[in-house]
């Protein structure tokens, strides 16, 4: 089939080089200049072990599933990785409560090694930290995210793929037995493909509202939360992620690490309307608060803003976390499309796993 996957972010990336190994003519179909330059640049580079989501859901499922593969997908492709484990530290006795809450779904969900951890154990892993118990997650790690999707766009490549940049698609029409895909753009014109996948991160709703005939009750609400950044300036103290419990739309102010071995804690959540991408340094005095929870000794002034990403929300504040939304031919009647709605964390994790179930739903 001629298929085009419209968003060159990880996870279409990772569905447009599944289809062409599966044997597709894929074509990628980017709005911007580059591959990776939405949601995909602007998060922890976290590999997720897949504790916190219910069962059976599509984040349990791919997460754990998606973890596994994408470990192999950089042993086998040169990518850089470091399975460093992961900390959950409960800082009292409600905390704790819910940290064995996390281990239990966590086990449910197949996460392999998890081990709850006394507060003096958990000082000999990480002698700055101060909590009363933790659940150790040996699988959680980090990934060079770049070299991941670039990896994938060479895989593409090789198998006949390609990507047209600045190209953004405007209308998809289906007729004939084709889909009919208007683009705009520098070189803007009129193509006919076999199949489409709309994995285009926050653009998913305005574009599936573009499917001439798509069921309007099929594209759910957008939600935008932003999560920011501080980078720490002093030297880093921790050699593995550590995370404290979750919080209302997301996972807490945690410490992530890069593989330079760098330390910044974020994201927080900030419910926005509209996108925006800057920093407002007065939420450091937040961070200070969170964080000094676990680490004390975080010393005073050495927090400095750095980025921020929006997660792609499909539920609001206060609202029960929602899942993935992979929405196919079997859900909307409409042959050989799928659109991908809500694909926040764990995107990165799962990039593979959902490319499999995506590229399934296409035939
Ligand atoms: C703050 C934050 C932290 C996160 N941390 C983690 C983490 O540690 N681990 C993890 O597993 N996940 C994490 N995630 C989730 C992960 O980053 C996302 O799930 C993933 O990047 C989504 O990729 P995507 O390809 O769906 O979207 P995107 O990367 O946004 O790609 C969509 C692309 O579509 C393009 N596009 C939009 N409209 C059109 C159009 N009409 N035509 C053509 N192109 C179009 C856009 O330009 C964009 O490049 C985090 C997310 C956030 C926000």
């Amino acid at each position: 089939m001629q298929v085009l996957v419209i968003g060159a972010g990880v996870v279409g990336l990772a569905i447009a080089r599944t289809a062409a190994l599966a044997g597709h003519d894929v074509t990628v179909a980017e709005a911007t200049g580059g591959i990776g330059n939405g949601v995909s640049s602007r998060n922890s580079e976290v590999v997720h072990g897949g504790l916190y989501y219910p069962t059976n859901s599509l984040r349990a499922r791919h997460c754990v599933r998606g973890r596994r593969m994408l470990y192999e997908f950089c042993r086998s492709h040169g990518v850089a990785y470091r399975k460093c484990g992961k900390l959950v530290v409960a800082t009292n006795g409600a905390e704790l409560a819910k940290v064995e809450t996390i281990k239990r779904q966590g086990e449910t969900n197949g996460v392999e090694g998890l081990e709850m951890i006394g507060g003096n154990a958990a000082r000999v892993l990480e002698a700055e930290l101060s909590c009363i118990g933790a659940l150790l997650s040996p699988e959680s790690g980090i990934v060079d995210s770049h070299g991941y999707m670039r990896a994938l766009w060479g895989e593409l490549e090789d198998r006949g793929g390609m990507i047209a940049f600045a190209t953004p698609v405007e209308r998809l029409t289906y007729r004939g037995s084709r889909w009919h895909v208007r683009f705009g753009g520098r070189d803007a014109g009129e193509i006919d493909f076999d199949a489409v996948v709309n994995s285009a991160g926050l653009g998913a709703q305005a574009l599936a509202r573009r499917i001439d005939g798509y069921p309007a009750d099929k594209v759910p609400r957008l939600v935008l939360a932003k999560g920011n950044y501080f980078s720490f300036t002093g030297r880093p103290v921790f050699s593995r992620l550590v995370y404290p419990t979750p919080v209302d739309g997301g996972l807490g102010v945690h410490v992530t690490l890069d593989l330079a071995g760098r330390m910044r804690f974020g994201p927080d959540v900030e419910w926005i309307k509209e996108e925006s991408y800057s920093v407002d340094a007065s939420r450091a005095d937040s961070f200070y608060a969170r964080i000094r929870n676990y680490w004390p000794g975080l010393p005073d002034a050495s927090l400095v803003p750095d980025y921020c990403g929006i997660r792609p929300k499909l539920t609001g504040p206060g609202e029960p976390a929602a899942d993935f939304m992979i929405v196919g031919p079997n859900a909307h009647g409409m042959p050989r499309l799928v659109n991908l709605f809500g694909i926040e964390s764990p995107g990165l994790t799962s990039s593979l796993s959902i490319a499999e179930d995506v590229v399934q739903q296409l035939n």
